[in-house]
């Protein structure tokens, strides 16, 4: 070990302040949370697990994004959670609301259709606005422009175990694009033409995709239906409420022409095109799968689905292994992590 280990001695910051005892090592990285001012109490209870589990040892900034303006509310009680800056930013318009060839008449057409076949939150506008911003939108922020890594949080989440280390330098000395913790099947009916679409763009650059791919685990066949469905993708995603991740692959020129290619093709509006398929089928195929890690010492639970690590640093605070509270029969299927450690590996 080189110099002081910066997990043991707190030291002072700017302006003599004392930091997080992890805090000078830090990379370019913030927490980052796209969230609603009616949303103030779910998120400080994230804000409490993930500053104790993990911020208070380094002191990340937030980055708190809405469509709406913060409440001046909403921003002390956030920024009365933890000892790291707070940045407060508005969406501009340009990036929320739908593009100009997306057609209202359609959109209504295709929400009746979409609620028919039972698609969750398909008549809600500003939930295919979220999708696409999640997806295609955020790192684009001019708030994030000289940021890196982010730690996407959602209201209302928890985060259980201690984590000891600083995860945005693990992922950059690891040389890793994207961490994720749960892995489940999709909604078939939210993404017919999200397959289909993502091939007529391979088709268009066959050279996107990279040699150490994740395809198999893509088009893996294993829920015979979903995939059908689906028009061939496994459905099978990454769950996106929980992201650690590096911006520069969403910023690079392969993601930024499918984000596009999509993105005309207007799914996020006629269908209901999750940010998290549309994640999942791009590092699958355009990214090299040894660098998607699984953080498994993460403990975590966005309802109704947990990453529950045998360890004692989870405090018994979740049952080991559990992966849900809900009604097992039915959501014990949607887990296909098996699927990720089957086709790609296990770290
Ligand atoms: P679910 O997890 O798919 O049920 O969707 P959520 O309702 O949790 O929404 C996902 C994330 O986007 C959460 O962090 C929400 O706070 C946020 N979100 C969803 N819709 C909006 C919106 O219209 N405005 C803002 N500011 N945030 C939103
Ligand atoms: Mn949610």
């Amino acid at each position: 070990l080189k110099g002081r280990d910066p997990l043991l001695q707190p030291e002072k910051g700017p302006k003599g302040k004392l930091v997080g005892p992890g805090e000078a090592n830090r990379t370019s990285a913030t927490l980052l949370a796209l969230v609603r001012n009616k949303e103030l109490d779910d998120m400080i209870q994230s804000m409490r697990d993930l500053e104790r589990t993990w911020n208070h040892k380094f002191n990340y900034p937030w980055t708190f994004f809405n469509d709406e303006p913060f409440t001046k509310e909403f921003k002390e009680r956030t920024q009365a959670e933890t000892n790291a800056t707070c940045n407060y930013e508005l969406i501009p318009k340009a990036h929320w609301e739908q593009p100009s060839w997306i057609n209202d008449d359609l959109i209504k057409e295709s929400a009746t259709i979409l609620s028919e076949k039972g698609v969750q939150y398909s008549a809600m506008g500003s939930y295919h606005k979220m999708c696409r911003w999640n997806s295609g939108m955020f790192y684009h922020h001019p708030a994030l422009k000289d940021i890196r890594w982010y730690w996407r949080v959602e209201p209302k989440v928890h985060f259980f175990c201690d984590v000891d280390y600083d995860v945005f330098r693990y992922m950059e000395d690891n040389d890793k694009t994207y961490g994720w913790v749960i892995n489940l099947y999709d909604s078939p009916e939210s993404i017919e033409t999200l397959w289909p679409q993502t091939l007529k763009f391979l088709a268009e650059h066959p050279d996107y995709l990279h040699p150490n791919n994740a395809w198999n685990w893509v088009t893996d066949n294993k829920r015979a239906e979903h995939n059908e469905k689906a028009g061939g993708y496994s459905t099978c995603h990454f769950w996106s409420n929980f992201e650690i991740a590096d911006m520069n692959f969403w910023r690079s020129k392969k993601y930024t022409d499918y984000f596009n290619h999509l993105d005309q093709a207007g799914g996020f509006f006629y269908e209901r095109w999750g940010d998290a398929p549309v994640h999942s089928i791009a590092l699958g195929l355009f990214e090299d799968r040894d660098k998607i890690h699984w953080f498994r010492d993460i403990g975590y639970q966005h309802i109704p689905y947990f990453n529950c690590p045998n360890s004692p640093k989870c405090h018994k605070r979740c049952e080991a292994g559990k992966f849900t509270d809900g009604d097992e029969r039915i959501l014990a299927n949607e887990d296909c992590r098996a699927n990720w450690f089957k086709y790609a590996h296990l770290n």
